[in-house]
């Protein structure tokens, strides 16, 4: 099953360094059309083709009606021409793109949430998009992202005097306790 990431909102990222992980791009959104994917119902012949043309080794598999499905990867159609003799391509003529895939999918739901985002590319070089109906709408991959925190990194303190709240500022720790509880509250 595919699983919606939704979070809390502790630990949020604050308005101004937000702003700037935004500005460059501000979705990371790598759009349906410029993505590589194969259809469900396609001979997992076709998967390989996709995959070896495309340089990745895994992409999205979506339905006819274009609803994310889960995801094909080398190693799926590598396993699938095993045979007890030794490889055989043959096979992934046979097997449909449905029958090796997995299911087992994060999916990113639009409008995006760069929470989200940032905790979910730690365990996956990708993800997934889709409507609230399900519908792909393309892939957020890690290096949309790390582009976007390179310009954050170089750009944080051109634009900002930054203080050490514990060291040098502790009204300021005060306040900023004080303003979280009451967004708790709220
Ligand atoms: P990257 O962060 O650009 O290295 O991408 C991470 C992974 O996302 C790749 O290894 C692919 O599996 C997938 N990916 C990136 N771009 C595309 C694309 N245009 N179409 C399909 N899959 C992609």
């Amino acid at each position: 099953m595919n699983e919606q990431i939704k979070r809390g909102s502790i630990n949020m990222i604050g308005p101004r360094v937000k702003a700037l992980l935004l500005e460059a791009d501000a979705s990371f959104l790598i759009t349906d059309e410029k993505v590589a994917y194969v259809q469900d119902n396609h001979p997992a012949s076709h998967a390989f083709l996709i995959l070896s043309q495309a340089g990745y080794s895994k992409i999205p598999v979506l339905d006819q009606d274009n609803k994310f499905k889960g995801f094909i990867s080398l190693n799926h159609l590598t396993k699938a021409m095993f045979t007890v003799d030794g490889i055989d391509p043959d096979r992934l003529s046979e097997v449909c793109v449905a029958d090796l895939m997995d299911q087992d999918a994060e999916i990113l739901v639009l409008p995006l949430d760069i929470e989200d985002i940032l905790h979910e590319l730690v365990d996956h070089p990708f993800l997934p998009v889709v409507d609230e109906a399900g519908y792909f709408k393309g892939i957020v991959t890690r290096r949309e992202v790390l582009k976007a925190v390179n310009h954050l990194m170089h750009s944080l303190e051109q634009r900002y005097e930054l203080i050490q709240i514990e060291e040098e500022a502790p009204q300021l720790l005060a306040w900023l306790q004080e303003a979280q509880e009451k967004e708790k509250e709220q």
